[in-house]
């Protein structure tokens, strides 16, 4: 079949490596040139997990897991870091007893945090923490270049007013666009604007991706190769944006960023560096939606902060679609209607 995406962030460049291993010839059009900074997919990091509070995720990144180091056995650049993870928060958290829960229903291992698992991250006394093996973090912009290289994808800079009109010259159209979906689709979403920074330190920091469970939730990095800092985010507590309009990083976050690196890392003097924006497209309960918006026009929205981990999955998925072996409806709890 001859396949159109529209996007080419990770949903849509997973599409088209989906798609493409299966035989199809693939376009992907996209508003802004790869790489660009503008939706939700740039930058060098994003955690891969199997620790969700819900069973149904734990299950789902079972096999999307498996699809990213597949993906790393296609290419010699570094893609997947195994770091690990380490889930905390107070001993009473009813999210940290999910998350154990959740591992445990799926077959999962996970440890107790033990101090020297992770020496430069303190937890204090009536926390605790749950460690598992089967986590670390994608270098998230290489990962959507391999993906559109792997493809052998055309990449057209086109932004797509009518995603049906592309019926036309193709088979099928999928319409992975990210916080852009919101307008085309008239989705039930929340556009937000997230910040993160990385804190310059001493040296690298070696250790695992880290889940601080307690409120604000904030989450974290170890130093990326050759870099001394570690990335830190605020998850959740974005302002509402409108995806087209430029963005600047949040003062009150950053100042959350600077405590935590105090608190738990015990950097006195906190140095931001690249402080940055990226978009959420939150749904109420943080479940992706997806559908067909008119017959061989099918779309998903998988962000909601938590996406890019599923991105292979997803492609499989809406390759699934456009080859007519599986329907939107047949995973009803992300089918919006
Ligand atoms: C700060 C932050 C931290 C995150 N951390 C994590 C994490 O640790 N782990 C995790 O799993 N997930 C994380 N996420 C979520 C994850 O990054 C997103 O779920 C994912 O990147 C969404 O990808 P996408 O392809 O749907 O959207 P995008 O990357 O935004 O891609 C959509 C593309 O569609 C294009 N487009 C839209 N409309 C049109 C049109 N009409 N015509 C042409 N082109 C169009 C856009 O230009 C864009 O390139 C994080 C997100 C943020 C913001």
């Amino acid at each position: 079949m001859n396949i159109a995406i529209i996007g080419a962030g990770i949903m849509g460049a997973s599409t088209a490596y989906a798609c493409s291993k299966r035989g199809h010839e693939v376009t992907i059009f996209d508003q802004f040139n790869p790489g660009h900074t503008n939706g939700s997919s740039h930058g060098n990091s994003r955690i891969v997990r199997k620790a969700y509070p819900d069973p149904f995720y734990t299950e789902i990144m079972q096999e999307g897991y498996a699809l990213w180091q597949e993906l790393q056995t296609q290419t010699s650049e570094q893609i997947l870091f195994e770091t690990g993870l380490v889930y905390f928060g107070k001993r009473k958290s009813q999210e940290l007893h999910l998350v154990t829960e959740s591992l445990r229903a799926n077959g999962v291992k996970q440890s107790v945090f033990n101090w020297s698992d992770f020496a430069d991250l303190s937890i204090q006394e009536d926390e605790i923490g749950y460690v598992t093996k089967d986590a670390g973090w994608v270098f998230a912009a290489r990962a959507v270049q391999t993906l559109l290289t792997l493809s052998r994808v055309t990449v057209i800079q086109a932004h797509i007013e009518e995603p049906k009109e592309l019926l036309k010259d193709f088979d099928r159209v999928i319409v992975c666009a990210g916080a852009w979906a919101k307008s085309l689709f008239n989705l039930p979403v929340t556009v937000t604007r997230q910040t993160f920074a990385y804190v310059r330190t001493a040296e690298p920091m070696e250790g695992m991706v880290w889940i601080d469970d307690t409120h604000p939730m904030l989450y974290g990095f170890p130093s990326e190769p050759g870099k001394s800092a570690i990335k830190i985010g605020v998850h959740n507590l974005g302002d509402e944006t409108d995806p087209s309009e430029p963005g600047q990083p949040n003062a009150d976050h950053l100042e959350m960023i600077r405590a935590c690196a105090r608190s738990r890392f015990g950097i006195q003097n906190p140095n931001l560096i690249d402080q940055t924006t990226c978009l959420y497209t939150r749904t109420s309960d943080e479940d992706f939606l997806w559908g067909e918006a008119s017959p061989n026009v099918f779309w998903a929205s998988p962000c909601s902060g938590h996406g890019f981990k599923f991105g292979p999955w997803i492609g499989e998925r809406l390759a699934d679609f456009a080859e007519g072996k599986m329907h939107p409806r047949d995973v009803p709890r992300f089918n919006l209607s």
